[in-house]
Formats: C-alpha cells, sequence, structure tokens
C-alpha cells in the first residue's frame, strides 16, 4: 500500500510517528489505492516555514526569471498531461477526457501566469505637482494557502497557484483528502522547472491543517474552493485573523430554456452539462428551466439522448464515471428517493445503475425528475450527483424570478435564438458566470472565475485580473527629486501646485 505524504521545502517529508491517515480510493472499482497522511498544525507549521523562509529570495527574483519558470513548467505540464490525467481518472472517477480537459483549463491559468509581466506594471504620472511625480507598484504579499476540493483536482488549484508564484508569492496547498496524488504530481514538475525549494508546498489533511492555514501568522491570503457552509466558515475564520480571503462556494445552476431555442441543441446541452463528470462540477446545470409550451419535447429529447449514455469505469472511453464515494453516492441516491416521494416525475431513474466495471465502484445512473416544485430537495439542495430536475414555468419573467431566488449566484445559462431576451438576461440575472447559448460557461483564465451569493465570500474572484490583485498589494511612491527652489518650512496638508 503506498503512502501519499507531504511536499515541503521540496522533497516528501516522512509521516510523524503518531500520525492520522485516511484511505484513497479508486471510485470505479471502490478498491483502496493508497493512504494519504493527515497534517498535524506542526507539520502544517513546517510547511508555512518552508514558504515564509522561501518568500524573500523568490520576491525579489526578477520577473523575467520568474516568467522563465512559468514557461518550463507549462512545456513540461503540456508535454506530460496524459500522466495527471490518469492520476486524476484513478482517484476522483471522472472520464480520462474529461480529465483531460481539467488539466487544460489549468494550463490556460498557467499560460496567463507566463505574460504577468502585463499586469505588474504600475502608473506613472510625471509632474503630478511642480516638479513632483507619482508611480505605483504592486508586490507579492508573503505566504499564501491555497484549500482545494475533490471535484477538480488539478484545474482548481491551478486557478491561483500560477497567479500566486508568478507574481512572486510562496504558497501551501491543501488539497482534498479524497484525491491527493495530483498536488504531489505537480509538485515534483516544479521542482523540475526550476522553481526554488520552498516556494510550492504541499500539505495533505484535514479540518487540522486547514485551522492551521487559517489562524497561522505567517500566511497572508487564503484560497478556498469548496461547498458553501466550508467556505464561510473559512472566509469568517481568515479574514477575523487578518488575512484576505476569496471563498468560494456551492452552487445550483439554472439553465433556461426558452420556446424559440434550438431545442436539439438545448438537449445535448443539458445532458453534457447535466451529467458530465457525474454532475460533480460546480458549474454543472442541476435545475433546468423549460417554459411550458416546449417542456413535453424538450424532456423527450433530453431523456432519449440520456438512454444512451454509457456508465462505467472512466478507463474504459465510457460517458460517465462513478461518484466519488460510497457514502456520496448513497447521498446522492437519498436525494432521488426524496424526489420521488415529494411526487416528481420520474423520467430516468438512476438508482439501479449497471456500469462498465470490475469490482465495486459508486455508481449511479443519470437521473432526470420533470415537474419539479421548487419547495422539493431536489430542488433546494445542491446534490452535487447526476440529478437533472426539470421546473416549468410559464414565461421568461416567471423564469428569471426563479433563477434570481436562488440563494446561489455561480452558473447560469439561457438557450434563445432571440438576442433582445438573450441581453435582458445578461443584465437582470443575479449570476456571476453566463452563458448564452453556452451551457457551461467557465471564463477563460485571462477574464476572472466566481460567483456571486453563497457561491462566493469575499469579493475577488479567481485567476485573470482579480487574480493578479487578490496576490499583491499596491503601493503608491510620491517623489520629488532636490531642487534649490523647492525648500522652505511649510506645516500645513500638502497641497498639489
Ligand atoms: P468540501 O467543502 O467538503 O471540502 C473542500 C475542502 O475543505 C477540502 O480540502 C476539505 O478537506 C476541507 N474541509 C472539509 N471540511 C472541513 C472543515 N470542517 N473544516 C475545514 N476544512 C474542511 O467540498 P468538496 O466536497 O471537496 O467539494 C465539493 C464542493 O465544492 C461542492 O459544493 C462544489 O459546488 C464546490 N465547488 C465550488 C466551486 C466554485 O468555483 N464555486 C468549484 C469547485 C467545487
Amino acid at each position: 500500500m503506498q503512502t501519499v505524504t507531504h511536499w515541503i521545502n521540496g522533497a516528501y517529508v516522512a509521516p510523524e510517528a503518531d500520525a492520522r491517515y485516511s484511505d484513497v480510493m479508486n471510485p470505479a472499482t471502490g478498491a483502496v489505492t493508497s493512504q494519504v497522511v493527515l497534517a498535524s498544525a506542526a507539520t502544517t507549521a513546517e510547511a508555512i516555514a518552508a514558504a515564509q523562509a522561501a518568500f524573500p529570495a523568490w520576491r525579489d527574483t526578477s520577473l523575467s526569471r520568474r516568467v522563465a519558470v512559468m514557461f518550463n513548467f507549462r512545456e513540461l505540464l503540456n508535454a506530460r498531461k496524459s500522466e495527471l490525467a490518469a492520476i486524476i481518472t484513478a482517484e476522483h472517477g471522472k472520464v480520462l477526457d474529461d480529465a483531460l480537459g481539467e488539466v487544460a483549463r489549468g494550463q490556460e491559468v498557467v499560460e496567463f501566469a507566463c505574460g504577468i509581466q502585463h499586469f505588474m506594471k504600475g502608473g506613472y504620472t510625471e509632474n503630478a505637482s511642480t516638479k513632483v511625480d507619482v508611480h505605483s507598484i504592486r508586490q507579492a504579499i508573503g505566504v499564501t494557502a491555497i484549500i482545494s476540493p475533490f471535484n477538480f483536482p488539478a484545474m482548481v488549484p491551478m486557478w491561483f497557484y500560477p497567479v500566486a508564484i508568478a507574481t512572486g508569492n510562496t504558497v501551501v496547498i491543501k488539497p482534498s483528502e479524497k484525491n491527493p496524488t495530483a498536488l504531489n504530481w505537480m509538485a515534483e514538475l516544479w521542482k523540475e522547472a526550476g522553481l526554488p525549494d520552498g516556494v510550492f508546498n504541499v500539505v495533505h489533511g484535514d479540518k487540522e491543517a486547514v485551522d492551521t492555514l487559517l489562524t497561522h501568522p505567517d500566511v497572508k491570503s487564503v484560497s478556498f474552493v469548496g461547498s458553501t457552509p466550508i467556505a464561510e466558515y473559512v472566509y469568517k475564520t481568515g479574514t477575523s485573523h487578518g488575512k484576505r480571503v476569496q471563498a468560494l462556494g456551492g452552487a445550483k445552476n439554472h439553465m433556461l430554456v426558452l420556446p424559440d431555442a434550438d431545442l436539439d441543441l438545448a438537449a445535448d446541452a443539458a445532458v453534457n452539462a447535466g451529467f458530465g463528470a457525474a454532475g460533480e462540477r460546480c458549474m454543472a446545470i442541476s435545475a433546468l428551466v423549460a417554459v411550458e409550451s416546449i417542456a413535453d419535447e424538450l424532456v423527450a429529447k433530453i431523456a432519449e439522448r440520456t438512454r444512451t449514455l454509457r456508465v462505467g469505469d472512466g478507463t474504459r472511453g465510457c460517458d460517465m464515471g462513478p461518484l466519488v464515494t460510497a457514502v456520496h453516492r448513497d447521498k446522492v441516491a437519498s436525494y432521488i428517493d426524496a424526489g420521488e416521494a415529494a411526487g416528481a416525475t420520474m423520467v430516468l431513474d438512476g438508482r439501479n445503475a449497471t456500469p462498465d466495471a470490475d469490482g465495486e465502484g459508486f455508481f449511479l445512473n443519470p437521473t432526470l425528475f420533470d415537474h419539479v416544485g421548487t419547495d422539493m430537495s431536489i430542488y433546494t439542495d445542491e446534490i452535487f450527483g447526476p440529478v437533472l430536475s426539470v421546473v416549468r414555468v410559464e414565461s421568461y419573467d416567471e423564469g428569471i424570478e426563479l433563477i434570481n431566488n436562488s440563494p446561489y449566484g455561480n452558473g447560469t445559462a439561457i438557450f434563445t435564438n432571440d438576442g433582445g431576451a438573450a441581453r435582458r438576461f445578461e443584465n437582470e440575472i443575479q449570476v456571476g458566470m453566463v452563458g448564452i447559448n453556452v451551457p457551461i460557461p467557465v471564463p477563460m483564465a485571462y477574464y476572472s472565475f466566481g460567483g456571486w451569493k453563497n457561491s462566493l465570500f469575499g469579493d475577488t474572484h479567481a485567476h485573470g485580473a482579480e487574480g493578479v490583485h487578490f496576490f499583491t498589494r499596491g503601493k503608491v511612491v510620491t517623489s520629488r527629486w532636490l531642487d534649490p527652489s523647492h525648500g522652505g518650512i511649510n506645516l500645513g496638508f500638502p497641497q498639489n501646485a
């Protein structure tokens, strides 16, 4: 049995004698494949100390040298991404193509960070006052913590660390204990790319490690992604300990289909966005809002397509893999029980899966509910599984009101051929990421990723210009070079002249 241990100061560290462990499973087979060490507060502090020690030299490393390391990392990642995808599939369960897509979207942030010089340029004003010049600079903040969820073991950490590192910070990452190996693989890649030891550290663990990161005085910022209750806890604890925090939470994403939409396109999109990665995406569509006049036809088209999906081991060319754990699979199944008991129309029941897989994997088939009421738990809760709920409305206005009443505001999409309706939607909808005939509108790396309401605590989204802002702080310098004509005593408040 392999042990997955921490990566601190450029090397793996041996577990403490009394270390706690957690099983890492292959969700497609149900087999325990390794054991991950859960860091104590002392081990987490060791990683923070390594990052703190590496900070001054890395901050003062020239921009060109830092960017050269980013380019090296990008080249290595691009050449070896299939290795990383295989690790993701083995510990998360998502199918290999999807895992490769996850790596590609993370790589885009690395590529963005390869051009970080453009974002590190400050402003300059000559002669702001007579013979007085002003310029602004942005500087790294220090040790940055990243805490990530199980559903994107590679991409979510990559929303943050390329920008944090390129701007001159050092990082301590605490990945999900359910699939820890991807981060260790990336740590080794950084070493090969020439990143100095101590700039990139990985501690594996649970609440004990997280709480240490949230309260340690040397940690200057926290980037968290996970469920809403933990995001709120992380935000409150981190900010009350003086850190800047961006905490991205859960979601319930709606897709509104208007009567003039291309229903084949909408049905394809609903299936892809509802059941891709077994619904374990923060941008998954879990509520389909159909205007009544086209609802029967649309549901029939979705059901017809969903029946063709092959469920099984992600290494076997299937469309949809397993859920991440048996506990999570059972929880999702209990939501299907609840939806049925509440009187929603069960179009497709995924509870008796017949996967193409060996062993006792954590499978469900896709489930489709119609006539879902907004008081049912399958509508109100984030299920995070392959369960798509169709809610019927009479009009565009009713649809938009429904979406805006959701406590979440991560992603949403409208399907229509009416430009005016689409334009109104993008103006009126209270959601951070909006798709128009695009079901999963994940922003490009040079824009910023983040939701509204209970989907984000804090005000800064991930990567893009907002990411750079989060990982740097501004300084404004007002300078006057000696000139004999400017002397004399003046106790008044500085005024421009
Ligand atoms: P989670 O909240 O259970 O765990 C996230 C991280 O927090 C993990 O590293 C975990 O070890 C840690 N953690 C768990 N419980 C903790 C506690 N009590 N105290 C301190 N730390 C704790 O989330 P998950 O199940 O790994 O991921 C799924 C969730 O993440 C979903 O809700 C999904 O919507 C959300 N998510 C959101 C986004 C987004 O961009 N908004 C992206 C991906 C996932």
